[in-house]
């Protein structure tokens, strides 16, 4: 089955732009009309599991689903994304059902929502075969447990409706026990064996790596050259710069080709076909690379660049080590990825529920890579799966040195509240360094209660916790005004002095010689109230002028 339709639709029906941990293999098994049996955790996205195989498929997907309201949230997604679905329960009216027959009857309907109980009326099965059933999706299938307490008696003619049309069935459910696996392989699939998904999202034998990003070309090579002999992918954020490190790496003597959805099919194909057969070749490449491509081997992933998304960062480097053997994930990034990452997201043209999606997508990406614990608890956490530190990531390997940075983080949060969001970070460090530059005296900055008060750190230890701040998503870049920094709702607990602040101090660099300001300018505590309510005015002054959305809303208590 053809992968590229599949993430086609992905990205046009869904507007995902990866597959979820699990997703792609389960989509191919059903597409290709395997029996299927696979667990997933909730929220792992288990429908889209059968959705598009539904569309790569000929004919009618049947869908068993529980509950009413899920079928129709469900319908309505779907009609909403442009994919003509229907779902037949008791509570249609007779206006829906004969609508509902007439799409049937003429096949426009691909996928059908089926309530159990429509299973006990006479005549559902050689309905559903004159309508061209080719494939049957059963959703929560656990509910075919009679131990369970989710019991739907009417799951039991589920079987018989299989043996009926002869069609392949996929059973989801996140109920991982095995009591319940062998009762739903008994009941739905009659006894015969599914091909069944069951896993976790851990990969455990990948090691799980994050880098300051300060000289990429030279930290790729090296990465690459300590690894020589074994196959890797330099993943990159753009085409050209694919073509770039690729030739690079081959200039450091190593064996390297460039790879993105700009080349002749031919050089892909060819890439591919490498790839595959040669033992230490090093692909560059955009997201394009990695659909087809299904070599056991690969020893290593890095991220020349921070991807899009925990699902894209976690997808990608799924793909090292499908062996089982050792393999490494090392992902660079600096405050130019999150930057570029924040402004496609609000230059995407998406619909802005979209957007504040993405960013959170986003932010749980930044969480991981300033993690000060371990990222496989990190990364786990965000599929809502437990785990215990990992021993195989580079902070389980060597701890991370934090410090409360709540003092710091205020005092940036206060030098941009009080400049009235309005610069970036250059400015904003100048006026806690109490450099008198002409911009500082031009807007009297100077006069700032904040003017001079971060003498203890010098310039690229404060760029370190500004970059912090951005990756926990304290501060972001205004997108209507390039560079300049808003406070985000997180910020308002740590202004409160209700949150503390963790950073990491070993990616500060050691403080330099010849720091401004002899003496820090202590930060009185009366500034705390001042600036909460300078807080307050501004937001007010700010929406109702400009009718910009604000970051931080506050209600009347505060
Ligand atoms: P489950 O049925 O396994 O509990 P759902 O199918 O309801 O999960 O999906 C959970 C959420 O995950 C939904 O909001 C869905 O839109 C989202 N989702 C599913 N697949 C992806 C993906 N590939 N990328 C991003 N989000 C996804
Ligand atoms: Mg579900
Ligand atoms: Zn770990």
């Amino acid at each position: 089955m053809g992968g590229d339709a599949g993430h086609t639709l992905l990205r046009e029906v869904w507007g995902f732009d990866s597959f979820r941990p699990g997703q792609e293999e389960i989509v191919r098994a059903v597409a290709e009309g395997r029996d299927v049996l696979a667990v997933m955790p909730t929220g792992g996205g288990k429908s889209l599991c059968f959705q598009l195989p539904a569309l790569l498929r000929d004919g009618l997907t049947v869908v068993i689903s529980p509950l009413i309201a899920l079928m129709r949230d469900q319908v309505r997604a779907l009609t909403a994304a442009g994919v003509e679905a229907g779902a037949y329960t008791s509570a249609n009216t007779e206006e829906e059902n004969e609508a509902l027959r007439e799409g049937l009857r003429e096949g426009r309907i691909r996928l059908l929502y089926l309530a159990p109980e429509r299973l006990a009326q006479a005549g559902t099965a050689a309905a559903l075969r004159r309508w061209g059933a080719s494939a049957i999706a059963v959703d929560e299938a656990h509910c075919v447990s009679q131990w369970g307490h989710d019991f739907r008696p009417d799951y039991l003619r589920i079987g018989a409706l299989r043996e009926a049309l002869g069609v392949p069935l996929a059973a989801f459910t996140a109920t991982a026990d095995e009591e319940t696996r062998e009762e739903i392989v008994e009941r739905l699939f009659g006894g015969r064996e599914p091909k069944v998904f069951l896993r976790g999202f851990d990969r455990p034998n990948i090691h799980l790596g994050f880098a300051l990003k300060d000289s990429p070309r030279k930290q790729v090579i090296d990465y690459a050259k300590r690894r020589q002999g074994r196959a890797g992918i330099v993943y990159c954020g753009t085409r050209a710069k694919t073509e770039v490190l690729a030739q690079a790496l081959r200039e450091a003597g190593l064996e390297a080709v460039a790879y993105h959805a700009g080349l002749e099919p031919d050089a892909r194909r060819l890439a591919e076909e490498r790839f595959q057969r040669e033992d230490g070749l090093i692909v560059v490449a955009t997201v394009a690379f990695g659909m087809g491509v299904d070599k056991p081997d690969i020893r290593w992933v890095m991220h020349a660049d921070l991807p899009k998304s925990v699902e894209g960062y976690y997808q990608e480097i799924g793909r090292a080590g499908r062996d089982g053997l050792p393999a490494e994930a090392l992902t660079l990034y600096g405050p130019e990825d999150i930057r570029l990452r924040r402004s496609q997201i609000d230059e995407g043209g998406a619909p802005e529920a979209r957007k504040i999606a993405d960013h959170g997508r986003l932010n749980a990406l930044l969480g991981i890579a300033e993690a000060t614990g371990c990222r496989r608890v990190a990364l786990l956490g965000y599929f809502d799966e437990a785990a215990g530190p990992c021993g195989a990531c580079d902070n389980c390997d060597r701890p991370a040195e934090v410090f409360d940075a709540t003092t710091p983080a205020r005092m940036v949060l206060s030098a941009a509240l009080r400049t009235e969001e309005r610069f970036g970070k250059g400015h904003l460090i100048d006026i806690l360094l109490g450099e008198e530059t002409d911009k500082v005296r031009s807007w009297r900055h100077d006069q700032l209660p904040t003017f001079g008060v971060g003498t203890e750190w010098d310039r690229r230890q404060w760029d370190a916790i500004v970059r912090q701040m951005l990756g926990q998503d304290l501060l972001r870049p205004d997108p209507g005004r390039h560079g300049a920094l808003r406070l985000t709702e997180n910020a308002r607990p740590v202004l409160k002095g209700e949150q503390a602040v963790t950073m990491r101090r070993d990616v500060l660099p050691p403080k330099g010689k010849g720091a401004t300001r002899a003496e820090p300018r202590a930060m009185v505590a009366e500034e705390d109230q001042g600036l909460l309510s300078a807080l307050k005015s501004h937001r007010r002054a700010l929406a109702q002028a400009q009718n910009v959305p604000a970051y931080v809303v506050f209600t009347d208590k505060t």
